[in-house]
């Protein structure tokens, strides 16, 4: 059992040396290099048991099919993408889910999707400069993305986890750093926190020509409003008239419109995500299921 002996990978069982393996929690044994290229970019390992690790491995193989049937056959042009210094996102809108472009990725066996629903808030993160050689104020600035996470984290106290199962908690990741610019004076997101903001419909644009539009049409927020009102007008109308005519295909239409009517009025309260879950439990159901 010295440093230098060699051990066994509790997946593979290959032996490996101190330098390809690292340690799982509660000294359950060594995972190797190349086990370990099988995990998420986003975990570390050695918060893991081996049950832990047999059912990440699991989860990263479906991430994987996913990623392969479902993202990539989608055509470049339709997805949005928002990469600097070799690391951002890229969004699938018709999925509902975006991915992680970067360097560390690349390595990795198995990609992986992240869901929009899965998102609870952003917000920008500032790294101030130290090196007295560059005037710039901040060595690197980007965007710090919470999600909903179902796994509590190392060293937190046992049953205070919550949303297990639901599928806009993700199961293993907490938070996403996402680096936009180094060395500058500003917060620059290249477009990223407006993406996300127009995705949750927390956009406003501020330029001159957003606010003159705004002044004749109404914020997003006034427009969701009005949407979510129309919709219930309908609905009553709807409703009214199946109760007069009771007709099969007028009680339909009623039944219909209250459906619309619940998801524009979840989707104004969510940010759109109702919508979002809707779009991912989807396509997770036709590629992990079938
Ligand atoms: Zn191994």
């Amino acid at each position: 059992m010295g440093l230098f002996s060699k051990e066994p990978c509790v997946i593979c069982d290959n032996k490996v040396g101190f330098l390809s393996r690292k340690r799982l929690v509660n000294k359950e044994g060594y995972i190797c290099k190349e086990c370990e290229k099988k995990c998420s970019e986003f975990i570390n390992v050695g918060h893991f048991t081996k049950a832990e690790i047999e059912e990440h491995i699991k989860y990263m193989e479906k991430q994987n099919k996913l990623y392969h049937e479902a993202f990539e056959p989608i055509d470049k042009k339709h997805i949005n993408r928002f990469v600097s210094i070799s690391t951002g996102l890229e969004f699938a809108n018709e999925i509902a889910m975006f991915r992680v472009v970067s360097p560390k990725a690349k390595k990795k066996e198995y990609q992986e999707l992240f869901r929009y629903d899965q998102i609870n808030h952003y917000e920008p993160y500032y790294k101030e400069n130290t090196n007295s050689n560059s005037d710039k104020k901040y060595a690197e600035v980007g965007l710090t993305i919470h999600l909903n996470c179902s796994r509590r984290g190392f060293g937190e106290a046992e049953g205070s986890v919550t949303g297990v199962g639901a599928r806009n908690f993700h199961p293993y990741v907490k938070e996403l750093q996402i680096p936009t610019a180094r060395n500058v004076n500003d917060f620059s997101h290249v477009g990223l926190k407006d993406y996300l903001d127009k995705l949750f419909g927390t956009y406003e644009d501020t330029s001159v020509v957003g606010s003159i539009k705004s002044s004749f049409v109404g914020t997003n927020k006034q427009r969701s409003e009005m949407k979510v009102a129309a919709e219930g007008l309908k609905a009553l109308g709807n409703l009214a008239k199946s109760k007069i005519t009771k007709s099969e295909a007028d009680s339909e239409n009623a039944k219909e419109s209250m459906e619309t009517l619940k998801n524009d009025a979840l989707d104004f309260a969510t940010g759109n995500r109702a919508t979002y879950s809707k779009i991912a439990n989807e396509v997770e159901d036709r590629i992990l299921n079938s």
